[in-house]
């Protein structure tokens, strides 16, 4: 599978989406394990995504004028 095929589905899944058509979460885990670039990647969007979630959460729970 593609790297690129493999961070759209990790990035929708990541968001709570569903995975694009002919992926499986465990076909994305296999190519996950054996690419290290993927890997890489999706530890990068993990994080990121925890950020924004964050910043959602802040945001709707913050003082207002
Ligand atoms: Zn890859």
């Amino acid at each position: 599978m593609q790297c690129s095929r493999v961070r759209t589905a990790l990035s929708a899944r990541l968001d709570g989406e569903q995975l694009p058509p002919g992926i499986t979460g465990g076909q994305l885990d296999a190519h996950v394990a054996g690419c290290v670039d993927c890997r890489r990647w999706s530890a990068g969007a993990a994080r990121l995504q925890r950020l924004i979630r964050a910043a959602r959460a802040a945001d709707g729970e913050g003082e207002r004028p």
